[in-house]
């Protein structure tokens, strides 16, 4: 942990992993000051995270320790030179941490979900300079998730980051929130001035499923990470079951691998089967125009001879079948379902 990290520079060139860690609940100055102490043996970790005000399912568990924590975050960042990071849902939240020199800011996924929440930080923090990361919100739901960045674009506020923390599912999965990549990729895409990296903590809710899923979030991409940690995690009063020792951080982000993003030019292997890959597409996407072209033609004769669009009963033949062949091809039910599905309604729609 160096005191010179320029948090401001990262966002606008995060040549460095962002390793963000600390407790999920900043609950007594000793937890709180013994984490810290861990975590500043650790060279990566850069920021010091800590809940002060809990955003809680059921109203009786503990909610956080509130303005006191902040002087304790206060006397961590002063002794182990941590930059510091805090929830803020409601601007009386913002004015307190900011009041006490708190780093960074994150908007929670529980708030992010409400656009009148978030429009109310946004106003608060008008004119602030101060980074600001933004959880997805709990659902899956992009629009959602951007429409929080372009309330505090509106504010004026230049540093901001997304934390990819998964979707609550209704399924039974092995997270505590399903993961779902192709999310914040596409945020990425679209506002490529964001840097997003992923809290493996509140995706996975146990500690063993950390590491594999600290692996996948680099492989996607991910730039930085948020990891609970505190001194005594048997003991946390709130997700004690993913919390994990600043030793145990230390271990696993040894073990991480950390790839290159970028191919070297001279890497022939590589550029050759991506070479073949881009044919393929294009050959993919000569025949679904062809498809669709004598899909129109069956249109205009549905029309001569006055007989619907949908026909159910060949609809339901014509996906079974390419489901068998595609599952004979070794590609998945689900692929060839969704494949299907989003032809068959671009090709009924030409038919209207
Ligand atoms: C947290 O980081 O402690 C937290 C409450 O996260 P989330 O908003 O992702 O649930
Ligand atoms: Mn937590």
């Amino acid at each position: 942990m160096s005191e010179s990290f320029d948090i401001r520079k990262w966002f606008k060139n995060p040549e460095e992993l962002l390793v963000i860690s600390g407790p999920c609940s900043v609950e007594s100055r000793e937890q709180l000051l013994e984490t810290a102490e861990g975590l500043s043996k650790i060279q990566k970790v850069k920021v010091l995270r800590g809940g002060i005000w809990k955003p809680r399912t059921r109203p009786e568990a503990f909610e956080g320790i509130g303005e006191e924590g902040l002087k304790w975050m206060r006397e961590a960042k002063e002794r182990f030179g941590f930059l510091t990071m805090t929830e803020v849902a409601v601007p009386e939240h913002v004015e307190l941490a900011l009041k006490y020199g708190i780093d960074v800011l994150w908007l929670g996924a529980r708030t992010v979900v409400n656009p009148f929440s978030v429009q109310e930080l946004a106003d608060c923090l008008k004119g602030c300079d101060v980074p600001v990361f933004v959880k997805n919100p709990i659902a899956p739901d992009l629009k959602l998730w951007l429409g929080a960045f372009e309330r505090l674009d509106g504010a004026g506020l230049k540093y901001l980051g997304g934390i990819h923390r998964g979707f609550s599912s209704y399924d039974e999965t092995p997270y505590r929130n399903t993961p779902v990549w192709h999310i914040p990729i596409e945020l990425k895409r679209l506002r490529p001035d964001i840097q997003i990296i992923t809290d493996v903590s509140h995706i996975c809710g146990r500690r063993d499923l950390l590491q594999e899923v600290a692996q996948h979030a680099l492989d996607f991409g991910t730039i930085g990470f948020m990891i609970e940690s505190h001194c005594n995690p048997e003991k946390a009063l709130t997700d004690a079951n993913q919390q994990i020792t600043p030793e145990s951080l230390k271990n696993a982000l040894n073990t991480l691998i950390i790839r290159k993003t970028a191919v070297d030019a001279d890497d022939r292997i590589l550029q050759n089967l991506r070479k073949e890959i881009d044919v393929i597409d294009e050959d993919i996407l000569n025949l679904i125009a062809k498809r669709m072209n004598v899909s129109e033609q069956i249109g205009e004769f549905k029309k001569e001879h006055n007989v619907t669009v949908l026909q159910m009963d060949r609809w339901k033949k014509v996906l079974e079948d390419h489901i068998n062949k595609g599952v004979s091809l070794g590609l998945s039910e689900d692929l060839v379902k969704v494949i299907f599905e989003i032809i068959h309604k671009e090709s009924i729609g030409r038919q209207l």
